[in-house]
């Protein structure tokens, strides 16, 4: 199925422990990504027509994606890494998630393919390395929505119903998840060479990580530092997307931040309805450290970790390897606000070159009237786009004096109001993935066996740029706000 070609293998042992995932009772395809298969020149399940599946395909498919059977182009790994879990640094580990190894597609792409919930690994500790259908069918839906949504991305390629039961708190039905991404190299990862193993370990990781990801910055004079600035510009753009469209990962541990820049570990992520920076979801985030507007002053926190586990390869000498880094760090909130103030103008109307002290004026206004008021972050953007009529935002004595001033100032900027909404189109979403529809969908089927709702909201999340006929009753926001909406660790 796949063509493998693991390179993480050549670094050695001490990088990975050799695991196989557990085989399970009865697998089954649930979901299968038919246009990432295609992307990565994959098998796919509907051969004989759209409307049938190709029952050995899928069989195939299940074994395969179940981890039941094991190509033989491969030798399915856990990957150590450690990371700093809210501030407080520990040895973690792929305890519930195994790469099959690395694929090479068509187009000579290279992808990690992983299996998460698996079955045990030497990273496990106590856990039983298995994870539930709805926490692996939320991953799907939302990843899959980020993707939509243009937000670099893990990818979903399947979700197999393993037959088994999984026991938390409660009963759940137990499921894998075939994950694809760029590679799962994370903050965290370099934390672990850094901790526990040797100099040269670190030296050989580093340019691993460069090659494999940034290939042009491969020949740089300091690999160390030329890493630590093409990982800060990736999150930096990483970061302004997820503010764009409401995003709150919830969990942005420095073992969950990708090297590549994707987003990852869809856990207790959820997008915001009324507007508010100090918004948290996650109910084990009880400080509020990873709260919405928290998460770049985060991500510049977890690139610091980066910063000092590449120390003793920037430097002999501790003090100039600190000023070294620091250099680098210190790029960040120009780069940052910068690219927030371009993204937030492009959400109004203003293209980047009329970017002006009146235009970040009227942004932040608009922001002090939505915190005040909760408005719906993303119908608002919809409202000003004329994408969308909300009354309720429309009737702010506020809201309509601030429209005028931002009307005033695009004709002062040349913009017709035409060319303005072209400019917010590709920064405004129809729709999020709203979490009282995700919730009902995923009871409908962990309840009642019903992918019905599942797909419907699945396919609009797909395309949230195009306007269609179905999209209206995806982009209410709960009518009594958030209540006590609380998400968890997918488990
Ligand atoms: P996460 O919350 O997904 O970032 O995971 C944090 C750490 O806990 C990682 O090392 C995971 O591999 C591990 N972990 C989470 N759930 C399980 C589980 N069910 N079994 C084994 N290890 C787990
Ligand atoms: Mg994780």
């Amino acid at each position: 199925m796949f063509n493998f070609d693991t390179s993480y293998a050549s670094l050695g042992e001490a990088f990975f422990k050799y695991a196989l995932p557990t085989p399970v009772q009865t697998p089954q395809v649930l979901l299968y990504n038919e246009a990432l298969a295609k992307d990565l020149s994959l098998p796919l399940a509907y051969q004989v027509s759209k409307a049938q599946m190709d029952q050995e395909r899928l069989q195939f498919i299940a074994a395969q994606l179940s981890g039941n059977r094991i190509a033989d182009n491969t030798q399915p790994m856990a990957q150590a890494y450690a990371g700093h879990q809210f501030g407080y640094f520990t040895m973690l580990g792929d305890g519930r998630a195994i790469l099959l190894g690395e694929h090479i597609a068509a187009h000579h792409s290279r992808v990690d393919v992983q299996l998460k919930g698996a079955g045990a690994t030497p990273y496990s500790r106590r856990g039983d390395g298995r994870a539930t259908l709805r926490a692996m069918l939320r991953e799907y839906l939302i990843s899959e929505a980020m993707h939509g949504l243009g937000i670099p991305t893990s990818r979903s390629l399947a979700v197999v119903t393993t037959g088994e039961k999984v026991y938390r708190e409660e009963i759940h039905e137990g499921a894998v998840l075939a994950r694809i991404m760029k590679s799962h190299m994370r903050v965290g990862s370099f934390e672990y060479v850094r901790h526990y193993l040797t100099k040269d370990d670190l030296l050989t990781y580093t340019r691993y990580a460069l090659n494999r990801h940034y290939p042009d910055a491969a020949n740089h004079e300091m690999p160390s530092v030329a890493l630590l600035k093409a990982v800060l510009v990736q999150q930096v753009n990483l970061i302004v997307q997820w503010m764009r469209v409401g995003f709150i990962h919830g969990v942005m541990n420095t073992d969950n931040m990708s090297i590549a820049g994707e987003t990852f570990d869809y856990g207790p992520c959820a997008f915001i309805n009324g507007y508010d920076p100090a918004k948290v979801f996650s109910s084990i985030d009880t400080n509020g450290r990873y709260a919405f507007g928290n998460q770049p002053g985060i991500a510049h926190w977890n690139l610091s970790c980066l910063a000092n586990a590449l120390l003793p390869i920037i430097d002999d000498d501790t003090d100039k390897a600190v000023a070294k880094a620091k250099e680098v760090l210190d790029l960040f909130p120009g780069l940052y606000t910068q690219a927030y103030t371009e993204m937030m103008a492009a959400k109004i109307g203003f293209n980047a070159a009329s970017c002006s002290n009146e235009v970040v004026d009227l942004i932040k206004s608009l922001l002090n009237w939505m915190k005040t008021e909760s408005a719906d972050y993303t119908n608002t953007f919809l409202t000003i786009q004329q994408a969308l009529v909300d009354d309720k935002i429309n009737q702010s004595a506020f809201f309509q004096d601030w429209l005028s001033q931002r009307n005033l100032l695009l004709d002062q900027h040349g913009i017709s109001l035409s060319q303005a909404q072209q400019i917010m189109k590709p920064n405004n979403p129809l729709v999020i993935p709203r979490n009282h529809l995700v919730e009902a969908v995923l009871d409908q089927v962990v309840l009642g066996g019903n992918m019905e709702g599942f797909n419907a909201l699945l396919s609009i999340l797909q395309s949230p740029y195009q306007m269609n006929d179905a999209i209206a009753e995806y982009q209410t926001p709960p009518p009594n706000g958030d209540g006590f909406y609380a998400t968890y660790c997918g488990t």
